[in-house]
């Protein structure tokens, strides 16, 4: 299939759907799982929690220091300069004082060490002339309460710590051991099962013929599913027989939430994607005014949802970011969120004809001057996947757009919000 605008129209009774539409209308057709599994923490990593997780204790669990000192009591910090207090013992981290702090009295306190009874104020040792058991400083410099840590400052007992939908990083692991969790429920892995179709695709390791091209986009997505989290099954390559693509659905939609594949959605005479997906289930939408990516199938085949994702290898991966990634994060119990996209100022003019968004591949950076700058990774066809890995963002330029100039202010989508860098 060409690109020419007058091939966007050839079907007038099929209208391009824009890059918003088609997301929403996504998001609003997909499922969320609805098993849940019980995990340890470790293994939660990168998974979405199911459930509300609320704190039994406070974090701090007690008032402590917040730098390695000297605990005293505020109101002894009265008169001229120097203040003389005396020392009377230590609190460790781990291994508190039992005793009391009283007037003209202090404590040697390391960071994270319980505060004394009696103490509500920390001196940094920095702060201190220490002489013996007698410690001087100067009192017009010390704040009431000043280096302490209070019980509960960070997490109070009662209060919700995670809400479910959470997709639970390192931080979140951290967060829930500090109050004490140890097992959490989250939502199952969704299972997606893939292949791609075409007679020209040839496998990795065996010499190519003539007319015969690597499949490439099998491992991209090998790739992409294994940084969204899924589990995922890899069914080949599909030759283009009709019936062929039809043994492929069938076995793919019983093993899998989400079925993707990649090419043959075109209106070729061997693209037998989009019709047999008219004819074992359900197509929703199959073109969007994008590029590259135009030829995207969207729709169901018995429960699994189902993508048809164009062959050539930039758009496959393009319409994996905008769509499949959203989609497969909907369908994990992720809470929505919106991408991360700012403006940044285009080093080169870019070309481009007014009809369909593009996403250009960009390389962003800061400029000398401090503020974000972008510029074209060259060639931009929807073959050359070279765009892509070169590039750390994508360069999103609105449907009605017709080109940009250098110097210009364009939107960026950063790799980064992929989880990818
Ligand atoms: P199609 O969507 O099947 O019309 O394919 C569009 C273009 O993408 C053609 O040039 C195909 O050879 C190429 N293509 C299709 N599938 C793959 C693949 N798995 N890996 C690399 N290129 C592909
Ligand atoms: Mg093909």
């Amino acid at each position: 299939m060409n690109d020419t605008p007058a091939d966007c129209c050839a079907d007038p009774s099929q209208k391009l759907l824009s890059v918003e539409q088609g997301r929403q209308r996504i998001l609003d057709a997909v499922p969320v799982i609805s098993d849940h599994e019980q995990l340890h923490l470790r293994a939660a990593l990168n998974r979405v929690l199911a459930e509300p997780v609320v704190s039994t204790i406070d974090v701090p669990p007690f008032a402590n220091s917040a730098m390695d000192g000297y605990a005293i009591r505020y109101e002894d910090c009265t008169g001229t300069s120097p203040c003389t207090l005396t020392l009377i013992g230590e609190s460790f981290a781990g291994a508190p004082y039992a005793g009391e702090v009283k007037a003209g009295q202090c404590l040697r306190i390391m960071t994270g060490a319980v505060m004394p009874a009696g103490a509500d104020t920390v001196l940094m040792q920095e702060a201190v002339e220490r002489d013996g058991e007698q410690i001087q400083f100067d009192p017009a410099r010390v704040k009431a309460e000043q280096h302490v840590r209070h019980a509960g400052e960070d997490t109070r007992t009662g209060q919700t710590v995670l809400e479910p939908g959470k997709l639970l990083g390192p931080a979140e692991l951290g967060l829930l051991a500090s109050v004490g969790v140890g097992e959490i429920r989250v939502f199952r892995k969704l299972r997606v099962a893939f292949f791609s179709t075409g007679d020209e695709l040839t496998s990795i390791g065996t010499p190519l013929q003539n007319g015969q091209i690597y499949d490439s986009n099998r491992y991209a997505l090998h790739g992409l599913l294994s940084n969204a989290g899924v589990d995922f099954h890899d069914l080949g390559v599909i030759p283009d027989r009709r019936e062929a693509v039809r043994d492929a659905f069938r076995q793919a939609a019983t093993m899998a939430d989400l079925v993707l594949t990649s090419g043959g959605v075109s209106v070729g005479e061997a693209d037998f994607v989009t019709e047999t997906l008219e004819e074992l289930g359900e197509i929703n939408f199959w073109r969007m005014a994008m590029k590259p990516g135009k030829p995207l199938a969207f729709g169901k085949l018995d429960d699994a949802v189902f993508f048809g994702l164009p062959g050539n290898p930039v758009s496959a991966m393009v319409t994996f970011y905008q769509f499949v990634l959203p989609a497969i994060r909907r369908m994990s119990g992720a809470q929505a969120r919106d991408p991360l996209v700012f403006e940044a100022r285009c080093t080169n003019p870019l070309k481009k004809g007014p009809g369909r968004m593009e996403f250009q591949r960009g390389i962003l950076q800061r400029s000398a001057d401090g503020n974000w700058e972008v510029s074209t990774t060259g060639l931009q066809g929807s073959h050359v996947l070279r765009s892509m890995s070169l590039a750390n963002c994508f360069i999103l330029l609105p449907a009605e757009s017709s080109g940009v100039g250098e110097g210009d202010s364009v939107l960026v989508q950063p790799f980064s919000d992929f989880g990818v860098s």
